[in-house]
């Protein structure tokens, strides 16, 4: 039978026809194949004979029951360049394809199929030359992005020249499914093959990155224990192979040897010897020996019924917690009346204390100065970003990379059954499905529950009642509900310029000395340098800059001792700190130089400590419109229209025209613009800021004020009154008002301030 395509007439001889199903061979490409099935071995063999060794590469349209219709219309030429038989039967090759050509006739001849073809001839044009620079760098984004897709196809660019060859090439290359690759054999013209070629590449690259973020997923998925289980077992797979693994007989005797003295119950210490047991049957190369192995060592190292003595001499702790913390008088006291009624009862439950307030005021390191003063161990953990509870009780055995929660991790490491256990960060854990962590810590410090605590890995009850848990926060709202219930709160706020000044002297500039080897007989600093230091080098709440300040400081000073001999003391003053610091980091707001009108000082409180907030308002010529910005939060925007709309309501009252708010735009705005600003605290400010605006009075500069204020005109109570106080006070305001509710508070701000300010305590808006 033959068969002709639109009557072409054949001009070649007739080629053998290699059927090709799961591939796809491209001219100027080399593949290897192997053969097992006979016909096509037979074939191969005679195109091995023949002379050229050419044959005609088809894939056909569909697979099953191939006839003379199943071809398309184009093929690739190839030749035979190497066949060898393997020793498993198979025939291996390799073959070459050639060029696309125009398959003209086909006959079924016996077996296999033979054709004839035309060559083709395919015409370069200037569009093709632009898809060739497109396809080029399309190419160099994907190789940059899809890492599988080695440098290898780069190096074969370059003898490469026409379209059509380069998308052959690249084509070959690319990780297309074999039905879609098809297409790029029987499209003839090379800018519909680049069009092809430009989207799959585009296809391939989105599939990629998708793999990849997917990849990223997972990697966060596996946790830290699981990494760290994994990281393990292959050290011990190393030490295998170094010959460095250990002995497990002799291994077994220390360990029974260990399990006679622990001073644990006899329940744990009939657990710890049954899985000894386990362990020493076992294999070594069992993979449950590591498991076991590593639950022994937890257990013989636990401090099962390990602990110190308190100190019971309460002088003493006293003087150790004056003499590292200035201050803090609440928590000393605390501390102090555990120990009394203790010694009094002789059998006392821990208090639960929970310390809050900003950071580097001092909660952990007062934590620590605790342990010491009693005599007790620190054990120091931090919560803050868990969101399993496995974490704070640990994991079952089963799971790969088990290990206990933090808690007994904690203990472990400090070595017995009664430190100050240090919880940091418990306003920061967070909820998932994973668990609440909050409410599994709640067990832990539940005294009621926690002499027998249990954490799942180590499986046998923990006595923790003896413990003294001291937790740290910075907010107290933040800390989960059904802990704060627990907990003993005590606040610890900002300090002032004054009480940093005092913590500096007596007990930062001390320590610091000590640690760089100096004394004060080499190092004075004087104070209204310590005060520069404060005020112009450090922006916190608490002190832990202040100190790393001081440590650079006197860094620098060792350093000029040692590399000039003439100078063997150093008086440390302003103009001193500059040349060895550089210039001032942080200057703090300062009032108007003069009384102005639209000019108010606010207060702020922010994670530093406290500062004046100037807030400024402007008219001009409009239609009542206004127009906000100094990155108000939302909070804040809608103080300004309530302060905008309780003055337009009473206008009278405040001898306002009320053509000025239908002829002009008001402006508001709170300088530092990069700094974010929220809360209701600024109402009253805004308030009075507008009235001086519109009734084109000033208002002094000495004056500060802070409220929220409602529409009514009602000022409501604020936070963070002491910090404020003690911003403003540094900025030189003679005179705040604060609201009515939040005169309480005045007590807890030092009077060397209170004595330079005149506090108006205010309940409602009036304008006297
Ligand atoms: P926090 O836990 O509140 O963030 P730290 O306990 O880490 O703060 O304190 C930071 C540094 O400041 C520590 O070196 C500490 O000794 C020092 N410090 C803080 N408050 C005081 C204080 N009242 N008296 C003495 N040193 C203090």
């Amino acid at each position: 039978r033959n068969f002709e395509f639109g009557g072409a007439v054949s001009v070649s001889e007739k080629l053998l026809v290699l059927i090709v199903n799961d591939m796809v061979i491209f001219p100027n490409n080399e593949v290897r194949i192997e053969y097992d099935n006979t016909y096509d071995k037979q074939m191969i063999d005679i195109v091995d004979r023949i002379d050229d060794n050419l044959m005609l590469i088809v894939n056909p349209i569909e697979e099953d029951n191939v006839n003379v219709t199943s071809f398309p219309k184009y093929g690739v030429l190839g030749r035979l360049k190497l066949k060898m038989n393997v020793p498993n039967g198979k025939t291996r090759i390799v073959l070459e394809g050639l060029d696309r050509v125009e398959i003209s006739s086909l006959v079924e001849e016996g077996n296999y199929f033979k054709a004839s073809y035309n060559d083709i001839e395919i015409i370069e044009t200037e569009d093709s030359k632009n898809y060739f620079n497109i396809i080029v760098k399309s190419l160099e984004n994907y190789i940059t992005k899809v890492p599988y897709m080695g440098n290898a196809i780069m190096s074969q660019l370059n003898g490469i020249d026409t379209l059509s060859d380069l998308c052959d090439l690249i084509v070959s290359f690319l990780p297309i499914n074999y039905e879609d690759k098809k297409k790029y054999i029987t499209t003839i013209d090379p800018i519909e093959r680049a069009k092809y070629l430009i989207q799959d590449m585009n296809k391939d690259l989105k599939y990629a990155e998708l793999e990849q973020r997917i990849e990223a997923e997972v990697e966060k998925e596996l946790n830290d224990t699981q990494k760290e289980y994994f990281l393990r077992e292959k050290i011990k797979l190393m030490q295998k192979e170094l010959g460095e693994g250990n002995n497990k007989d002799s291994e077994v005797e220390r360990l029974t040897k260990k399990v006679a003295k622990l001073k644990c119950s006899s329940k744990v210490k009939e657990k710890i010897k049954r899985e000894l047991d386990r362990y020493d049957s076992l294999n070594s190369n069992s993979p449950e020996v590591g498991m076991i192995r590593e639950y022994l060592d937890w257990m013989i190292h636990l401090p099962w019924n390990n602990y110190t003595n308190d100190t019971n001499d309460l002088n003493k702790v006293k003087s150790i917690l004056d003499s590292s913390h200035y201050a803090l008088e609440e928590v000393k006291d605390r501390i102090l009346e555990y120990l009394a009624v203790k010694q009094n009862t002789n059998n006392l439950r821990s208090p639960i204390i929970c310390l809050v307030g900003p950071p580097g005021v001092g909660k952990t390191s007062l934590a620590i100065s605790i342990a010491k003063s009693l005599n007790r161990k620190t054990a120091k953990i931090s919560v803050g970003g868990i969101n399993d509870e496995a974490e704070i009780v640990g994991h079952r055995r089963t799971y790969i990379g088990a290990n206990p929660g933090r808690i007994i991790q904690g203990i472990r490491k400090a070595g017995t059954t009664n430190p100050v256990f240090i919880i940091d960060e418990i306003d920061k854990m967070t909820k998932d499905i994973k668990g609440d962590p909050a409410s599994s810590l709640l067990e832990v410090l539940d005294p009621e529950q926690n002499n027998k605590f249990s954490d799942h890995y180590i499986e046998e009850e923990f006595d923790l009642s003896k413990v003294m848990f001291i937790a740290t926060a910075n907010y107290v709202e933040q800390i989960p509900y059904e802990l704060r219930d627990r907990l003993e709160i005590i606040n610890i706020s900002s300090y002032t310029e004054y009480e940093k000044l005092d913590i500096a002297k007596n007990h930062l500039i001390p320590k610091e000395l000590e640690e760089h080897g100096l004394t004060s007989l080499q190092v004075q600093i004087a104070d209204e340098a310590i005060l520069t230091l404060i005020r112009n080098y450090t922006k916190e709440a608490g002190v832990r800059e202040l100190e790393r300040t001081i440590a650079t400081l006197l860094r620098k000073i060792v350093k000029n001792l040692l590399l000039t001999n003439d100078v063997a003391f150093y008086n440390i003053d302003n103009d001193m700190i500059e040349e060895l610091l550089g210039k001032k980091k942080y200057v703090y707001m300062e009032t108007s130089s003069e009384d102005e009108v639209g000019v108010v000082n606010g207060m702020a409180y922010t994670a530093f400590g406290g500062d004046i907030l100037p807030i400024e308002a402007t008219l001009f010529k409009g239609k009542g419109d206004l127009v906000l910005t100094g990155s108000l939060g939302e909070v804040m925007q809608e103080s300004c229209h309530i302060a905008l709309n309780y003055i337009k309501a009473n206008m009278d009252k405040f001898g306002i025209d009320s053509k000025t708010f239908e002829e002009n735009d008001v402006h508001i705005h709170v300088p530092e613009g990069a700094v974010s600003k929220d809360g209701p605290s600024a109402g009253v400010t805004i308030t009075t800021t507008l009235i001086s605006l519109f009734a084109n009075k000033k208002v002094s500069r000495d004056v500060a004020m802070t409220g929220e204020i409602t529409l009514r005109g009602r000022v409501l109570g604020i936070g963070g009154l002491k910090e404020k106080v003690i911003g403003s006070h540094r900025a030189g305001i003679k005179k705040i008002f604060i609201p009515t509710e939040n005169e309480k508070d005045l007590d807890e701000i030092p009077d060397d301030i209170k004595k330079d300010i005149k506090f108006i305590a205010v309940n409602n808006y009036k304008v006297g």
